[in-house]
This record gives structure tokens, sequence and C-alpha cells, in this order.
């Protein structure tokens, strides 16, 4: 999941970005209208969907086999 800015990507990471996920430049990790086109030149990209205030910018949801794995090392 991509987060979508609909005044544009900002320059900078915006408030609430995941401290373990690097903001590298606009339009790299995130969408807006000016590059949401191509990026659906090689991801799938549904029209944006919105979210109430409060919810976490990003989600993520590790894969059952790495909980596994990860409970495997001592
Ligand atoms: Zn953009």
């Amino acid at each position: 999941m991509t987060p979508y800015f609909p005044d544009g990507c900002p320059e900078t990471a915006p408030p609430g970005w995941p401290t373990d996920t690097p903001y590298e430049r606009p339009h790299f990790v995130t969408i807006c209208p000016a590059c949401i086109q191509s990026w659906r030149g090689d991801f799938f990209v549904s029209d944006p969907v919105h979210v109430p205030d409060g919810v976490p910018i990003l989600l993520a949801f590790p894969w059952s086999a790495e909980i596994a794995a990860a409970s495997l090392i001592p």
C-alpha cells in the first residue's frame, strides 16, 4: 500500500512517516495526481482510498512464514 497525496507528493517525509522507511524523494514511495500515471506503467494502482484521520500512513503485515522463521531464531 502506498500513501496518496492529493496535493502532491511532499518534498520531505510527511508527519507520521515510519522511522524505519527511508523517504528519499517525492514520487518515489508516494503517489500524487502528477505521478499516478507513471506508477500505473509498472504497478496495479487502484483509485485512491480515503481513510479517517488518525489512520497510520502505512500499514505493513508480515508474512506468516516470516513470523514462523523469526520464532525459530534463538
Ligand atoms: Zn507524486
